[in-house]
């Protein structure tokens, strides 16, 4: 595995993790690979065990050369003598997966040298460079394009390893081999497989490594009667009447609670926090709110927004909204301007209309986390 100089993109992120430390761990969870050797740039040598993190396999880390081919060489000779199929990967390569390192391996062991590449899918032209324009059409049959990591017998390796010192340069390493006349195997690649070249594959990639949100909605009423506190998201509102319920009856923090939970496939609030139960008799809402984003966040979910309508005829929630959004978003651990609460009358009609019951409707949006 080999970097460029300076501050390489490898170091870049996607999800969490760099480019390095994705393209390592396709390696080191291999179950036929048994020891690494990374080539890093020189001045990178001394962050090594931050930069790759913990690895299964025994792990090597040596210093790059000038040109790819002397890293690749200065990588092969730090592996050990006992290695029969020598792996050599491009640490921009993050998406290379089992079954392909499997080919490669397979065709590298009877054959000596394998690549994994994919079939060009454009029309190919071969341009004149004399005269800028279409020289020939190639027959795209014949076209593969290279992908690593490739593979390479011991024996094979001992062939091409010196013509890599020479001062024709290889953008592959399969290119020594071909020098060398050993055949190389191609085995099929995968498209996912790309190089991590551009900004634009690095937004590309990010992109596509992002999990969909997941989304939930909850829902809950209480009856109002005279003696009770009327609590919303911990903010007590002045008013003669409250919710009647075994806990505060804080109908904004128990429909985001089941929120939170639906998104999760986490169950519900009964089933977390059961009306059964004494150790749940007057619990603050807001208690309940933060205990369930803790479930979520075991279920390897992270709160990002929230939206909250309240139905109540009265009083006028206005004046609290703010206080409420803040406790709320506090307990989320997100930004203010990701919670959102509205309230709302039910125009007179029903139970609610008649001011006998408050009731609130919650959607809440979780992202899985960083480097799941
Ligand atoms: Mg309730």
């Amino acid at each position: 595995m080999r970097m460029g100089a300076g501050r390489p993109k490898q170091l870049l992120a996607i999800g969490g993790r760099s480019l390095l430390q994705r393209s390592v761990a396709v390696c080191d969870r291999h179950p036929a690979v048994g020891e690494l050797v990374v080539v890093l740039h020189a001045t990178l040598l001394g962050e090594a065990e931050t930069l790759i993190g913990r690895t299964r396999c025994a792990l090597r880390v040596v210093a790059g050369g000038a040109r790819r081919q002397d890293s690749v060489r200065a990588g092969v000779l730090a592996v050990t003598a006992s290695a029969d199929v020598v792996l050599i990967h491009d640490a921009a390569r993050p998406f290379a997966n089992e079954a392909l390192i499997d080919r490669v391996i397979a065709a590298a062991a009877s054959t000596g040298a394998a690549i994994p590449a994919v079939g060009a899918r454009d029309t190919v032209k071969r341009r004149d460079l004399a005269t800028g324009c279409v020289g020939e059409s190639v027959p795209r049959a014949e076209i593969w394009m290279a992908q690593t990591p490739q593979a390479f017998r011991r024996d094979v390796l001992a062939v091409i390893g010196p013509l890599s010192a020479g001062q024709r340069e290889a953008t592959d390493e399969s290119m020594l081999a071909e020098w060398a006349g050993i055949p190389v195997m191609i085995v099929e690649g995968d498209e996912r497989n790309v190089k991590i070249t551009t900004p634009d594959d690095l937004t590309a990639a990010r992109r596509r490594d992002t999990p969909a949100p997941r989304v939930g909605t909850g829902y809950d009423l209480h009856r109002l009667v005279e003696g009770r506190p009327l609590m919303l998201a911990g903010v007590h509102v002045p008013f003669e009447r409250g919710p009647l319920g075994h806990s505060d009856g804080d109908v904004l923090c128990h429909s985001l609670t089941d929120a939170l939970l639906g998104a999760a496939g986490a169950g519900d609030i009964g089933k977390h926090f059961p009306n059964t139960d004494p150790a749940w008799k007057g619990a603050p809402g807001l208690d309940l709110l933060q205990r369930a984003v803790a479930i979520v966040a075991a279920a390897g979910y992270t709160p990002s927004s929230a939206d909250i309508s309240i139905i109540l005829e009265q009083p006028k929630l206005l004046p609290f909204i703010q206080a409420m959004r803040e406790r709320v978003a506090a307990a989320l651990g997100v930004d203010v301007s990701a919670v959102s609460i509205k309230g709302k009358t039910n125009e007179g009609v029903d139970a609610v209309g008649r001011g006998e019951a408050i009731a609130a409707h919650a959607v809440a949006v979780l992202t899985a986390r960083g480097d799941a």
